[in-house]
């Protein structure tokens, strides 16, 4: 087995960072990045900004085809660019309209949806947000219950999403909703794409323990939109909206920010000890680090391996639940050693620069990182599917 890269992709990483370092601040400011979606509006604006010039080099889609302002780039090339962005903690591009809306219009869109839709999602004009957790839906996703109701030429859609991330920002949501109440819960979901500035759309902020708003409540009261917005065929959309899996689903960007956060407390553990700012906890600090080390680089070859099985045209299955689950942890064991490690000192917030140590940022991603757990599947559902799907063990 040979686990060094190409290299053409050893060419590739040293583009990309040489681009991040040409084009992200250095020093403080770097806590401006990273936060694009719960972050302040200047975090945001800087996100956008940099997404545009990402654009402007057909970077902000790689993945996509060259005909719609992508690169037609390989799975490894975009587990390079991910895992240096993370590193870099450069913002990551609006994932909702790049890596999931985009490659579904382009397998299940008309050719209208897509003349209509993904220019903007490529040249990060258009920001997207994804509608399908409910009060009573998130892992149990197809007992969704938000309605549209089809009137003449439009669906009329009432319910209720929660959890939606960039509600407030985006100015359009791909949601499920249910058009057949009667059928068997899978088969009576459609697909939809509804613009956020629409009558009866409306959002209420859902602050995180972080305190951020990243996250939101989306009500609807009689939406209407027109039937053209139905992506697929009508009670086909559990399908369209599953559809979301040929693109990178490693994990990479968990690897590279841990590793990032870990590297950045190696280096304050060093001058600290030489200080004797370590309070007799050197010796624990430094066994910890070494073992989270290690770990980090367990989670970055758990993430190659699912994008070795993509890049061979196979679909990962268990594999990308062990990287999720143990990645997604990972960082919150890497932030709660940043905790211990630094103290007191480690508590004081951005807000006060001066004696901020390392910006604070490990008790923000302390509190951060419990939600990675959470979204886009819990911990408890990847074990449940590598017990049954990786080890074979009976359904509980
Ligand atoms: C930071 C963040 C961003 C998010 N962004 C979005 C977004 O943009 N759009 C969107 O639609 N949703 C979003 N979500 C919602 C996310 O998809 C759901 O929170 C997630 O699917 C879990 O659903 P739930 O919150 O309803 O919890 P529940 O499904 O009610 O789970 C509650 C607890 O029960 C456990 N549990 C549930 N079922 C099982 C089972 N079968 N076996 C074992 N344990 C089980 C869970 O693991 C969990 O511990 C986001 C969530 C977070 C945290």
């Amino acid at each position: 087995m040979d686990y060094r890269f190409a290299p053409e992709e050893e060419a590739f990483r040293a583009e990309i960072k040489a681009f991040l370092k040409e084009s992200l601040p250095v020093g403080d400011e770097d806590a401006e990045q990273g936060e694009e979606i719960a972050g302040t509006d200047a975090q945001w604006q800087f996100a956008r900004g940099f997404q545009k010039q990402l654009a402007a080099k057909n970077w902000l889609v790689p993945h996509w085809p060259k005909q719609y302002g992508g690169n037609d780039m390989g799975i490894m090339e975009q587990v390079i660019m991910r895992e240096e962005m993370s590193y870099a903690r450069a913002p990551i591009p609006d994932i909702f309209g790049t890596n999931m809306l985009g490659p579904v219009l382009m397998l299940y869109g008309t050719e209208e949806q897509k003349k209509q839709h993904l220019p903007g999602i490529a040249s990060a004009e258009v920001m997207w947000c994804q509608g399908y957790s409910e009060p009573g839906s998130g892992s149990d996703l197809a007992s969704l219950q938000t309605k549209a109701v089809r009137d003449g030429d439009d669906y009329v859609i009432n319910g209720q999403k929660i959890w939606t991330s960039n509600a407030h920002r985006a100015d359009w949501m791909f949601m499920l909703v249910r058009t057949d109440p009667e059928a068997p819960k899978h088969k009576g979901i459609s697909f939809l794409l509804t613009p956020t500035r629409t009558p009866g759309f409306s959002h209420r902020p859902l602050i995180n323990m972080a305190g951020q708003h990243g996250f939101n409540e989306v009500f609807f009261e009689d939406v209407r939109v027109p039937v053209q917005n139905l992506v697929g065929e009508e009670n086909r959309g559990w399908y369209v909206g599953a559809a979301l899996l040929d693109f990178e689903r490693s994990g990479i960007g968990q690897a590279g920010a841990a590793r990032r956060n870990l590297d950045d407390l190696v280096a304050y553990a060093r001058q600290a000890s030489k200080n004797g700012g370590l309070n007799g906890k050197g010796e624990a600090a430094r066994n910890k680090l070494a073992e989270l080390i290690i770990e980090s680089e367990v989670g970055r070859f758990l993430a190659y391996r699912v994008a070795t099985i993509q890049a061979r045209g196979e679909v990962p299955n268990y594999e990308s639940s062990v990287s999720k689950a143990y990645l997604s942890e990972l960082g919150h064991r890497v932030a709660a050693t940043g905790v211990s490690v630094m103290g007191l000192p480690g508590q004081v917030r951005p807000e006060s620069p001066r004696w901020a140590k390392l910006r604070g940022s490990f008790v923000l991603a302390y509190m951060v990182s419990v939600g990675l757990t959470i979204a886009g599947g819990t911990s408890e559902i990847q074990r449940g599917i590598i017990a049954s799907r990786g080890l074979g063990l009976p359904r509980g």
